[in-house]
Order: C-alpha cells, then sequence, then structure tokens
C-alpha cells in the first residue's frame, strides 16, 4: 500500500492518543507554538497515517500488554483481527498495529463493506498455554471501546481464543460454529478476480487452457486450485509441506516443484497463497508470467515492485482487492447472513478489479494505486454525508 494517502479526514474521537485530522494532501498541520503540543513521535506517525485513535492496556495480574489502533470508522465500525506476538518492543508493536489497521480501512472499503479499518495486538509469546485470563483481558479492553472496534483471529490466535474475548465483549467475529473457515470464500474471491484480469489481459476472461503457477497449496490455494482446475487450467503448484502440496495434485493432476522453482516457471498467472514480500527485486526478473493474482496478504515487497510490474507489462490484481473474501466472510457473520450471499458479495470482486484496471489504464498508474484510489474515492463519497444533520 502506498503512504501519505487521505481517508476521510473527519474529526476523530478523544482516546489515549487520536488525532483530529487524517493525511490528507495539501493539509498542512497547522502552526503550534512551541511546547503547545506539535505532533512527534507516535502522534506525527498517526497523523501521516491518518488514524482516529491509538489506545493501550494492561493487567499484570495475568501478564497482558495490548494495543488497539482504529485507523479510520467513516464507513462503519473498525473491524481487523487481534495478532498474538511477540515483538522486540512496545514501538515495533504501536508500527505494526497502526500499519495493520490502516490496511484493514483499504481492504473494507474497496470491498464494499460498512467498515472501518483496525487492528489489535497482544505482545507475548503465542504459544502460551494458559489463555483464558489473557484473551478475557484483551476482551474487556475490546469492550471498553463500545463498539468502535471488532476483532477476529489473525496470526497467533484462534477461534478457540475468540471463545474467551467473546466472554466479556460481543465485539468480536470469527467464533465456533458461525462463518468458520473463511478461506473457501477468499479462494472464491480470487478466482473470480484472476478472471478479471484475463479478461483485460487477454480479451476472454476464460481461464481453460491457462498455466496458473500456485505457490502453497494450504486453504486458500487448495480452494483455488480446485475451481481452477475445473474450468481446464493447468496448474504447477509447490509447498514446503510435501503432504499438502501431493493432496492437491492427487485431485487436481498439477505438476509440483520445489518452493523456490516456482517463479521459473513458464506460466500465465502467478498465484501467491502463501508469503508476503514475494514480489521482490530477486523474483521479478525471473517471473514470466503476464498476470499475478493470488490471495497473500502485501505481495509487493515495496510500493516499487509495483510499479515495475506495470512497466514490467504484469498485470497486477492488488493484494488486499482480490483476497477481499475473508473479510467479506466477517462482516456477513455480523450481519447472520448465510454463506452464500458472502460468497455473492465476493464475486463483486470481478467488477472492482475491471473498475482498477480501468482506473490505472485512465489515469496512467499502476494498478495497487488505483485500488487505494478506488478505497479513498469510496471513503471520502461516503464521509461526505456526515454534512447532513439526521438528527441522531
Ligand atoms: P495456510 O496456512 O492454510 O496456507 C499457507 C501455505 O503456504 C501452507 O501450506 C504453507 O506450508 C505454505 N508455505 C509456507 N511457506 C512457503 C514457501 N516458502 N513456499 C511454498 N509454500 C509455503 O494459509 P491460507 O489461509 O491458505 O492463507 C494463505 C495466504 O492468504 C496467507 O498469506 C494469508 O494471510 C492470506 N489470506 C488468507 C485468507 C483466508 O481466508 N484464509 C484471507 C485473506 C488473506
Amino acid at each position: 500500500m502506498s503512504t501519505s494517502r487521505s481517508v476521510s479526514g473527519k474529526s476523530a474521537v478523544s482516546g489515549i492518543f487520536s488525532t483530529g485530522r487524517g493525511s490528507d494532501p495539501g493539509y498542512r498541520a497547522p502552526h503550534l507554538p512551541a511546547g503547545a503540543g506539535a505532533p512527534d513521535g507516535i502522534f506525527a506517525q498517526m497523523q501521516t497515517m491518518g488514524h482516529e485513535q491509538l489506545l493501550l492496556s494492561h493487567d499484570p495480574s495475568c501478564g497482558y500488554s495490548g494495543i488497539v489502533a482504529i485507523h479510520d470508522t467513516t464507513l462503519g465500525p473498525a473491524l481487523g483481527g487481534t495478532r498474538f506476538w511477540q515483538y522486540g518492543s512496545t514501538e515495533e508493536a504501536i508500527t505494526d498495529a497502526l500499519r495493520l489497521s490502516r490496511g484493514m480501512t483499504y481492504k473494507s472499503a474497496v470491498a464494499g463493506i460498512n467498515l472501518g479499518g483496525g487492528k489489535s495486538v497482544i505482545i507475548g509469546d503465542n504459544r502460551r498455554a494458559d489463555r483464558e485470563a489473557l484473551f478475557r483481558a484483551h476482551g474487556r479492553f475490546i469492550e471498553t471501546l463500545g463498539g468502535r472496534y471488532i476483532t477476529a483471529e489473525d496470526i497467533g490466535t484462534s477461534p478457540a481464543d475468540m471463545e474467551y474475548i467473546k466472554l466479556e465483549t460481543d465485539h468480536v467475529a470469527g467464533l465456533l460454529g458461525l462463518s468458520g473457515d473463511p478461506s473457501p470464500v477468499t479462494a472464491y474471491g480470487v478466482y473470480v478476480g484472476m478472471k478479471a484480469a484475463a479478461k483485460v489481459r487477454w480479451g476472454s476472461d476464460t481461464l481453460a487452457g491457462k498455466t496458473v503457477a500456485i505457490q502453497g497449496c494450504g486453504k486458500v490455494a487448495g480452494h483455488l486450485a480446485t475451481y481452477l482446475h475445473a474450468e481446464g487450467a493447468k496448474l504447477i503448484v509447490t509447498d514446503i509441506d510435501v503432504e499438502k502440496m501431493k493432496r492437491v495434485v492427487t485431485e487436481t493432476g498439477a505438476k509440483a516443484v520445489a518452493p523456490d522453482a516456482i517463479y521459473d516457471q513458464p506460466a500465465d498467472v502467478y498465484a501467491p497463497c502463501a508469503l508476503g514480500a514475494t514480489v521482490n527485486d530477486d523474483t521479478l526478473p525471473r517471473l514470466k508470467v503476464q498476470i499475478i493474482a493470488g490471495g497473500a496478504n502485501n505481495q509487493l515487497a515495496e510500493d516499487r515492485h509495483g510499479d515495475e510490474l506495470e512497466q514490467r507489462g504484469i498485470l497486477y490484481a492488488p493484494d488486499y482487492v482480490i483476497n477481499g473474501g475473508g473479510v467479506i466472510n466477517v462482516y456477513g457473520e455480523l450481519h447472520h447472513w448465510p454463506v452464500e450471499r458472502a460468497q455473492k458479495k465476493a464475486g463483486e470482486i470481478y467488477d472492482t478489479l475491471l473498475r482498477i484496471f480501468d482506473i490505472a489504464k485512465q489515469e496512467r498508474i499502476p494498478t495497487y494505486r488505483a485500488a487505494d484510489r478506488l478505497a479513498e474515492q469510496r471513503i471520502t463519497a461516503v464521509g461526505g454525508l456526515d454534512r447532513m444533520w439526521m438528527g441522531r
């Protein structure tokens, strides 16, 4: 995601750390007299990134140290998972929460759902066995926000941890027995998104006869491979887990290659479905594909790699757009949608990507920047509605 973008610029509520203005282009912090609280450090970071609020909480009785970052709530309550991670420092944890919460604002905005962006982190060893008090402490912290922030699973947390949070607050999704594993909906979104890219690149959205190199044979990749195989695509797959790879090979007749060889395959599409940052200085010259469309988060090591894809004529389906099925699934759970409705909504990723590819073409910008623009347009448009007083 590119840096220094505006979102709503609306006023923020008060918080432990809160800023009153996003990073609108052209916006300059008003001149403040020395000592009057000119932003620096964390406040400057929040202002640059456009955050509303950053909160810290701790409970020594159970060794809990938690952070909630709320980026932008123009479209609705801030949603984003709880990451449980042993950060090197509190500053590192704060930076991660700020970065991830901002990403959620953009992801939900382009997915066309009414959620803002937030994220929380618990600092500590996520292999810890005694989890009840820890996650209940986190749930209590979330409850104090009165619904401004809704959490879900993320790295280091599980549906069972969400059940502990649920004992303290209703503002939690991804519960056992509700929407469940989001990967089938995510994979469906990736599949239709890949078809949209095919339509733009080759004039037809059929993937029959095309070769797709899939990195990872996990949950998203497994469902994606099934869709592609059913349509008649040829598959090349890899995984560091040989058993998972064998399963996909058996089910789809895919050709298996070594993990590092996936970048060198002659293929039409590269579908990263394992790790982030696999589009980087090392892999870019090796990729012979015409499209990159996959489920992984943060596929570009840096924004400049998105620029380079553009220069090399590789059509990139921006990661947070094409993998938006996961957040759509959570939204569906919050609104008691049947899974078919979430899947149908994820199907809209096809048209959203066509719009993004069109913006990129019209404005001569890389697709990842066009995605940001579409997200910002929606937030600005909806934020503008606030001008009319509705008596509530
Ligand atoms: P998963 O853990 O089920 O699958 C990931 C797979 O990648 C595993 O099988 C793992 O062995 C494999 N892997 C790890 N390192 C590898 C390497 N170097 N080379 C090849 N394979 C490697 O995870 P998932 O739920 O399928 O998610 C895949 C990606 O999609 C992740 O980046 C995730 O953040 C993202 N994503 C998932 C969802 C969802 O709904 N599950 C939603 C949005 C984004």
